[in-house]
């Protein structure tokens, strides 16, 4: 299922993001460094990055900033397309989409129909690893990211801070999904 072409584009993504962070003289302190290719028939059609705020924690991550850039790119009344998602780690570790990019692309099902994921995991041979999206959609254990594990203690430490503005179904998406995590990629 990985070819060589993608784990030549996987290695492509990897130095491109290492010259990324080089040049902004940014150190992330976790070396979670992602990036994410949207590829249409094997070809990257969108790229994203994970984001950092200025505290250091990460706000978008890379897949869902490549695909926030194509839905804008596409507009509102493209024709729906197939898609294949990259996601790399530029250490190489598990690059698995977490619980909330995974509900992200599953909110787009209406623009993309998402075939394949394919992540950096150093348990492959190859290092890459290709499951299909319909079945990470259903996997019981999701990851939390970090960031929202935070949020998570955060808001069973004190109520009244700053969770009150988010919507309830972002905290119930959490409530229900914190007794699942699994280990942070
Ligand atoms: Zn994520």
């Amino acid at each position: 299922m990985v070819d060589t072409y993608l784990l030549r584009l996987t290695d492509t993504l990897i130095e491109k993001r290492k010259a990324q962070i080089s040049a902004s003289g940014f150190r992330s302190m976790t070396n979670s460094n992602h990036m994410c290719a949207i590829l249409k028939d094997g070809v990257p059609i969108s790229y994203g990055t994970n984001v950092y705020a200025t505290n250091g924690c990460v706000t978008e991550h890379a897949e869902a900033q490549a695909l926030r850039r194509l839905c804008e790119r596409m507009g509102r009344n493209a024709k729906k397309i197939k898609i294949d998602i990259l996601v790399v780690r530029t250490n190489g570790s598990n690059s698995k989409p977490c619980n909330r990019c995974l509900n992200y692309m599953d909110g787009l099902t209406g623009r993309f129909n998402i075939n394949n994921i394919y992540y950096t995991d150093q348990q492959e041979d190859t290092g890459l690893r290709c499951v299909k999206f319909s079945k990470l959609l259903n996997e019981e254990e999701r990851h939390i990211c970090a960031y929202d594990r935070n949020i998570v203690r955060r808001y069973h430490g004190n109520p009244a801070d700053s969770l009150r503005s988010k919507s309830p179904q972002f905290i119930n998406s959490i409530h229900q999904n914190q007794n699942n995590q699994v280990r942070c990629a």
